[in-house]
């Protein structure tokens, strides 16, 4: 059978990839081998859903530029036969916390984020505390407000691009990856689990966590490795005042959810692996000392829950690998290493790769950077502050 473009992986990334490329050209045949159409082990349903503008690579700002306006239209522009497909955004801001130490690089993402069009604001600490009055801000130097960020309902996007796609004509076969062909230059054909074979013009890995073992079929291999994050949902006992999304540079990240909130420290320091099993004592030892120390409120604090989750995580520079070139593979394409910001970046990332595998270049979005090429220069593309 043969196919334009087939895509590994039916989570956030590779539904926008689909859904791209069909919109760019209706014509072209597009295929979604996704092994597990529940998503059980997905990182996407397990995300926070958080969306920001504060990144200091000009590339992550033009992808938040993109993807957030995106979001804003997201129920109308997926809805299908009437109906819309809410994604649940709360667009009440995403704030970026650091000590005295770090108000040079904030200064300087500051500076970029605005000459980039972010709607940011400076706070000093007295001012944090003005709009913050629980915050504990006695060790901070500064904070970046952005005020047009947030957060969304992860599943509810997956499930907008998909079904979105599917009314398109892009099919998603319930179906897994066992095998990749290839020839010089080219990958010839995709051997699935159940004995399918197709034999695709373009190949897009969006395998998320797994997308090394996609790699490793061709017999390469990518810096890209599964990286185990929880996510707590937990209340306080007494109220705080309204927060947007906090993200400080102990890694605490969290925002408000129902009654309560949502959120947890992620860490490098994690053993690389496909690991689900929960540390039920992380929390404990980790997440609430945090929050207790940035609000008093938290000194009385109850997790209701723990899930674990997996950063598609790039050790080489903690960014996404984008596009064609590894192996010499000209028709084989990466969309992977998003190290915990895949999510918010999906509709952006699935509009350039769909203009590159269609067109032979961005248009959009100039995502060369982020292209294979620097792995193989060793040139590290580094977010600056906190990612
Ligand atoms: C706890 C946590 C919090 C996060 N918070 C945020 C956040 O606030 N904001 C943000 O932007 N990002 C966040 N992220 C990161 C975000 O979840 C990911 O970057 C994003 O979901 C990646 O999407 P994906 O489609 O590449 O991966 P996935 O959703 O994992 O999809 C990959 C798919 O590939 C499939 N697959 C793998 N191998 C094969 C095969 N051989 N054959 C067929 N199918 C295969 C898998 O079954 C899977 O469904 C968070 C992640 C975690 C874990």
């Amino acid at each position: 059978m043969t196919t334009d473009v087939l895509i590994i992986g039916g989570g956030a990334i590779g539904a926008a990839v689909a859904y791209f490329v069909r919109l760019l050209d209706p014509a072209a045949e597009v295929t979604v081998v996704e092994r597990d159409l529940t998503y059980a082990r997905a990182s996407t349903p397990r995300a926070s859903g958080g969306v920001r503008r504060l990144f200091s690579l000009p590339e992550n700002i033009e992808l938040s530029n993109f993807s957030i306006p995106f979001f804003d239209d997201f129920a109308e522009t997926m809805a299908v036969d009437g109906v819309h497909a809410d994604i649940g955004l709360k667009k009440n801001g995403y704030l970026f916390i650091v000590p005295p130490s770090g108000r040079d690089v904030l200064t300087r993402n500051f500076d970029r984020q605005g000459a980039m069009g972010v709607n940011v604001v400076w706070l000093e600490p007295d001012e944090l505390k003005q709009r913050f009055p629980s915050m504990n801000v006695e060790d901070l130097g500064a904070a970046v407000l952005s005020l047009d960020d947030g957060w969304l309902d992860p599943h509810s996007l997956l499930m907008g691009f998909r079904k979105k796609a599917q009314s398109m004509g892009v099919e998603f076969f319930a179906d897994e990856v066992v095998g990749l062909e290839r020839a010089a230059t080219t990958v010839t054909a995709t051997i699935l689990r159940s004995g399918r074979r197709l034999e695709p013009s373009h190949v897009v890995n969006a395998a998320g966590a797994w997308a090394n073992d996609i790699c490793a079929m061709v017999g390469e291999r990518v810096p890209i490795e599964p990286l185990r994050r929880f996510e707590h949902y937990f209340e306080s006992q007494e109220p705080i005042e309204p927060l947007p999304y906090l993200k400080d540079t102990q890694r605490l990240a969290f925002r408000p959810e129902g009654r309560g909130y949502s959120g947890g420290v992620p860490t490098l320091d994690e053993p690389r692996g496909d690991n689900l099993e929960v540390d039920q004592q992380y929390f404990e030892n980790v997440v609430w000392p945090a929050l207790a120390h940035r609000f008093d409120q938290f000194e009385r604090t109850i997790c209701r829950s723990t899930m674990a989750g997996l950063y598609d995580q790039n050790d080489f520079d903690g960014n996404a690998i984008i596009g064609p070139g590894v192996g010499g593979l000209a028709n084989f394409h990466l969309a992977a290493g998003f190290s915990g910001h895949g999510l918010m970046h999906a509709p952006g990332v699935g509009r350039a790769l769909a203009e590159l595998i269609l067109r032979g270049r961005y248009e959009t979005i100039d995502l060369t950077r982020f292209g294979w090429q620097r792995i193989v220069d060793s040139k590290p593309l580094r977010e600056e502050g906190i990612i």
